[in-house]
């Protein structure tokens, strides 16, 4: 199991850890292939035993709640993106000098000689939103793409299918990349870089490296954000093939070898005849939806990746105009009394509500829910002038509660000190209160969701319900 493809799996003792979204495909696949499976799952609960049961009846080795002891002979471990590094299962394979790969590992092994290229998007936010923009600029140009990894289409099925494809668009988190260790990217974006997920790395440190691990071996470009240096340090230290260029974006006016703004056009000072002297307008800011900065930097990246691969500059603009934001990102839902309702539930950690907030002048916020070890003074501080009021929901809401009292005394705070499901309509009427015409009342929680819903689909549903209870 050296660094290259494997080409025959017949009869090799591959060990799946975790059943789930990437184990139970990935055993599948092996079992296919020849290999002998044995998957090892830590719980053992009724959606366990239904998936072990339809892998069993393949021929396929099932132990459940048993996740951390080592199967005799096992010759590789394809683990779950998630499983932690310190697991004791990792240390056995470590000492049995078993070799640990992850579903985008599998994945890159399986390709297919003469496979589609991979285009890798990772950062701490704007991953999905960037790799769709992406995909659908590449399908603008009459390629033949789709966004793939933690969206879309699995990486095992876009490589392991019968469809083919030119070019994939491929969003990877920091676990996949801490697995992965011989990926290597015809280009990559790090969109940006702040604390999160520090538990499951175990330092800042860590995760940086493990975000970094993308551009490794790239071969045409690696893409980083102007605004944020770690991105671009991660560059410096990457070990990239001969002739791959360090290609920034910003929201500012380009130097040679970036792209970014200028007078309400994104442009391409990069992949152009004469960098010194031009400059390729490629869309108009007000083909990126939402137009909010964040998102001009999530198109330039996928805008940068684009050209990288040789799309012609139409291709971006048609792409960018055809692409539809999922869900709960920024998501206009209506407005009222003069006032706009926005739900970016999807905001669930301090760095992508503090890029959400910056979209607006005078908000009126609501936030609050699981904090996961975030502090929010920096948030708090840093939006308190756009701050009309703010509506606190949630388990954790208390911690917002004493940084908006820090660092915005005046800024009216509504505590609804309830965690029930409905209190998501009070607090849009709290927030319909507190708001003046020209306002937004902005849902983006800077928090988890699953004390108060299922899941941020569902949050963002409840928000979308309340205001359109408020409008009837
Ligand atoms: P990811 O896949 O990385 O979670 P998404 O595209 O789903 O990213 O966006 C998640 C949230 O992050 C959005 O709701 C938005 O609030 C915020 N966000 C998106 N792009 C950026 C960015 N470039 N910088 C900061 N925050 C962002």
């Amino acid at each position: 199991m050296g660094s290259g493809q494997v080409t025959d799996w017949q009869g090799k003792h591959v060990t799946v850890a975790g059943l789930g979204v990437s184990g139970v495909p990935a055993a599948k696949a092996l079992h296919g292939l020849g290999a002998k499976v044995t998957v090892v799952n830590d719980g053992d609960d009724a959606r366990a035993r239904e998936q072990a049961a339809e892998l069993e009846a393949l021929g396929v080795t099932v132990r459940l709640g048993d996740g951390d002891t080592l199967p005799d002979s096992t010759e590789l471990i394809v683990t779950a993106p998630g499983w932690k590094p310190d697991k004791p299962l990792f240390a056995a394979a470590d000492a049995a000098g078993v070799p640990v790969w992850g579903d985008v590992e599998l994945a890159w092994r399986l390709r297919k000689p003469g496979a589609a290229d991979w285009l890798a998007v990772t950062g701490t936010n704007g991953k999905t939103t960037t790799v769709q923009m992406l995909a659908s600029i590449l399908e603008a140009a009459g390629l033949r793409s789709a966004a793939v990894g933690n969206i879309g289409v699995s990486l095992l099925d876009a490589v392991l299918g019968d469809e083919e494809y030119d070019v994939l668009a491929v969003e990877l988190s920091s676990y996949q990349l801490h697995w992965a260790p011989s990926l290597r990217a015809h280009s990559a974006a790090v969109l940006n870089l702040a604390p999160d997920h520090l538990d499951w790395h175990g330092s800042m440190e860590a995760y940086a490296k493990d975000k970094g691990r993308i551009y490794e071996g790239n071969r045409v470009a690696c893409v980083y954000n102007t605004a944020d240096k770690a991105t671009e340090d991660l560059v410096r230290e990457a070990d990239v093939e001969e002739g791959c260029r360090a290609i920034g974006f910003t929201l500012g006016t380009p130097g040679p070898s970036q792209l970014g703004v200028v007078e309400g056009l994104l442009v391409d000072r990069a992949f152009v005849e004469n960098r010194q002297k031009n400059a390729q307008e490629l869309a108009e800011v007000a083909d990126v939806k939402p137009a909010a900065p964040h998102n001009i930097a999530n198109a330039l990246a996928a805008a940068a990746l684009a050209r990288a691969y040789g799309v012609p500059a139409g291709a971006v603009r048609e792409g960018l105009r055809n692409f539809r934001p999922d869900a709960h990102r920024i998501a206009h839902v209506a407005d009222v009394d003069g006032v706009a309702y926005v739900d970016d539930s999807k905001a669930t950690n301090t760095h992508a509500t503090q890029a959400s907030l910056a979209a607006y002048d005078s908000v009126v916020w609501i936030a609050g829910g699981l904090a996961k070890g975030a502090t929010f003074d920096e948030l708090v501080a840093g939006a308190a002038k756009r701050l009309r009021g703010a509506v606190l929901i949630g388990r954790d809401r208390a911690l917002i509660r004493e940084a908006l009292a820090r660092h915005a005394p005046e800024v009216p705070v509504v505590d609804l000190g309830r965690t029930d499901t409905g209190a998501m309509l009070q607090a849009v009427q709290e927030a319909r209160r507190l708001a003046r015409p020209g306002d937004t009342v902005l849902l983006a929680p800077a928090c988890a969701s699953m004390d108060m819903f299922a899941n941020y689909n569902k949050r963002g549903d409840a928000f979308a319900q309340a205001v359109r209870e408020l409008g009837a």
